[in-house]
């Protein structure tokens, strides 16, 4: 889809391609985009021959809640937290409690002027011990995300960021390196459900099972956790297929569960 792209501000990891256009490398998505182009996140866009952010400092609300709804158990136990998001995201999971937000493709949901000062300020005024990134997958605002971090730490305040981690592995040396805390929400247990109901590219699973271990070891978050949304078998209705239901992907979680005792 071409069209007027809103200036953003410039984004990082991407390259120019030999066909002319250009890959924006911040998740496995890889897309390849012409000019005036969006990727699937919809808030990346090429403009004038560069990869901009184009939801830098907007927010779509804000919301105080315990930290215990992130859900972090370990983390600032009992203290209220700042939670925002933006809009967009980089998977397509098909039972999503906030496609409103997730798959917005008009920017009107993006009313809340917020610069990452601005954030800093509001949590310490309403007295929040950190800010989450929440709503929609921080990963794809990246560089808003890290300036916000940033402007917290210089504040007192933590970070968390709540995502399914699908992202490349140099945006995500950087990304999680600002933040002290994340939950790593997965999805499901077996390829055929990142697939089918994620849209999300082969080897996903595997990969994604062992991300908070290797944020740990990294030294990235302090804090990190898995959390399994599996969210199709709790939504009465989402058209999931039978079979991710089924014994190989009970199977899954009981292993994954094994390999985290
Ligand atoms: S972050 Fe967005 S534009 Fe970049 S590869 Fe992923 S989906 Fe595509």
């Amino acid at each position: 889809m071409t069209e007027l792209i809103t200036p953003g501000v410039p984004g990082r990891y991407w390259h120019p391609l030999e066909d002319g256009r250009i890959q924006c490398d911040v998740c496995p998505r890889l897309c390849k985009l012409h000019e005036g182009q969006r990727g699937l996140c919809f808030v990346r866009a090429r403009h004038d021959d560069q990869i901009v952010l184009t939801t830098y400092g907007r927010s779509s609300g804000f919301c105080i809640d315990p930290i215990e709804k992130k859900p972090l158990n370990h983390f600032l136990p009992g203290t209220p937290v700042l939670s925002f998001g933006t809009a967009g995201c980089n998977l397509t999971c098909k039972f999503c409690q906030n496609w409103d937000i997730s798959k917005a493709r008009a920017f009107d949901r993006l009313q809340d002027l917020a610069s990452p000062a601005a954030i800093a300020e509001a949590a310490v005024q309403s007295g929040c011990r950190s800010v989450a990134f929440t709503y929609n997958d921080p990963v794809i605002f990246l560089e808003y995300a890290v300036d916000v971090a940033q402007a917290c730490r210089a504040r007192g305040i933590k970070t968390v960021a709540v995502s399914a981690g699908y992202i490349c592995a140099e945006p995500r040396a950087e990304f999680f390196r600002h933040m002290d805390a994340a939950n790593i929400d997965l999805k499901g247990f077996t390829e055929h459900f990142y697939k089918a109901l994620c849209s999300a590219r082969p080897g996903c699973a595997a990969a994604l099972h062992g991300f908070p271990s290797r944020l740990e070891d990294a030294g990235h978050t302090r804090n990190a956790g898995h959390h399994a949304s599996d969210g199709a078998r709790h939504r009465p209705g989402c058209g999931a297929p039978v079979r991710v239901h089924g014994q190989h992907a009970r199977r899954g979680r009981a292993e994954y569960l094994l390999s985290c005792l």
